[in-house]
């Protein structure tokens, strides 16, 4: 086992070592970490639901009717009315025919890339696309493509190359998960339309932060029901946990065949299934905690404008680029001891070179809180202001 000890030791050479802070208190823009209080910069916690009284309330309920546990997957004894319910629920909030639930959304990308596509086929994905898809890109077997962040030119010349494969599956993130930016998703349907290929959007950090009535990029850019494959999670600002594929009736029903992360695994709690639909009832009925969230973006890039270096944020993620991790730490540890909770973000979850703080904001953060980032982020010497240059 000296390998370990080695690997861990080079991870720490490298400023590359990572560990978990265990949270004393619910996932509020005020968290509580050995006995103090931090503001936290770092949910996907977008609409604040996760510690909502609807919520909580739901997956009580569910637990007072159904119990805690399962007991099986899904295609044996684990399929419960509220696992049916919250399939139904997404299916009409994604404007599909069907939607099938996963245990996570990494599942999610993993099951459904597998099944889709296989050793005689290509995918092709943006460089910038979440590890899950990646892994599930990898994992399937199929040949594996990546075009430049947001590159359709590239894009299309390997779509056009492509043309021997049996099926050609485009795979992209619709908000980039660590730069918060969006894929210009009408661009790419309409290549990928061209060259007869299937496209799969990951709707994970959209949904419930863009769109009319929340229902994601797609739904932004007015693009229901032109996707084949839309992929969600119910871990982010739906405030609950589970992943999901939205499509067609036989799209689903072929990955309850072939989607071995569907298939061997056991089937959600019906707690977090309650407290799903309760969030993405929430979404729907109530638009109040998503005008919250783009006011304090809106907030946020208003008062960064005022300062070097440019940043702002397309989404709820603002991706404060700092170089090495070494640097990315200091900062991250600086923050922490003035009462910031944002851990540093490193490779391999982002480029070499490119380690970051990833800021993310809240529907229910005050401004106040807002200002104290901001005042945190002067005092310490990273920002600084345009005039004074
Ligand atoms: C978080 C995330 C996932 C994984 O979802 P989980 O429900 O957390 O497993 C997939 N894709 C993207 C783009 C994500 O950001």
């Amino acid at each position: 086992m000296e390998f370990i000890s080695e690997i861990l030791q080079e991870l720490k050479d490298k400023d590359l070592l990572r560990d978990c802070t265990a949270i004393e208190s619910a996932q509020e823009p005020i968290v509580r970490i050995k006995g103090k209080e931090y503001i936290s910069f770092c949910s996907n916690n977008y609409l604040g639901l996760a510690n909502h009284p609807l919520l909580k309330q739901a997956a009580i309920e569910a637990i007072h009717q159904y119990g805690c546990g399962t007991g099986a997957s899904r295609l044996v004894s684990g399929t419960m009315t509220l696992h049916a319910a919250l399939e139904k629920k997404i299916a009409e909030f994604k404007g599909t025919e069907a939607a099938l639930l996963f245990p996570t959304g990494y599942m999610a990308n993993l099951g459904a890339l597998c099944a889709i596509v296989t050793k005689e086929d290509i995918v092709i994905g943006d460089k910038l696309n979440h590890a899950s898809i990646i892994d599930g890109c990898r994992y399937s077997g199929a040949t594996f493509r990546v075009y430049p962040h947001k590159d359709i030119t590239k894009l299309e010349s390997l779509l056009h190359k492509s043309l021997s494969y049996r099926r050609r599956l485009v795979v992209t993130d619709s908000v980039f998960s660590m730069d918060g930016d969006t894929a210009p998703l009408a661009e790419i349907a309409s290549v990928v339309k061209k060259y007869n290929a299937l496209l799969m959007v990951d709707d994970a950090h959209a949904t419930g932060v863009f769109g009319k009535n929340g229902k994601g990029l797609i739904e932004h850019y007015g693009l229901e029901g032109q996707i084949e494959i839309v992929m969600g999670s119910l871990s982010k600002a739906v405030g609950s946990i589970g992943g999901f594929i939205a499509g067609s009736q036989q799209l689903i029903d072929f990955l309850k065949n072939k989607a071995r992360h569907f298939i061997y695994t056991t089937a959600l709690p019906p707690a977090v299934c309650a407290a799903s639909l309760a969030g993405l009832n929430l979404i729907l009925e109530n638009a109040t905690h998503m005008n919250n969230l783009w006011e304090n973006i809106h907030y946020l890039n208003s008062s960064l404008s005022r300062f070097t270096p440019a940043i702002a944020g397309e989404s709820p993620i603002f991706p404060f680029v700092i170089g090495t991790s070494k640097d990315a730490l200091e900062l991250s540890m600086k923050l922490f001891q003035n009462g910031i909770l944002i851990p540093a973000i490193r490779p391999p979850t982002v480029p070499p070179g490119t380690s970051r703080l990833r800021v993310s904001i809240m529907a229910n953060h005050e401004k106040h809180h807002l200002d104290r980032l901001i005042e945190v982020l002067c005092n310490i010497g990273f920002l600084k202001e345009k005039s004074s240059l």
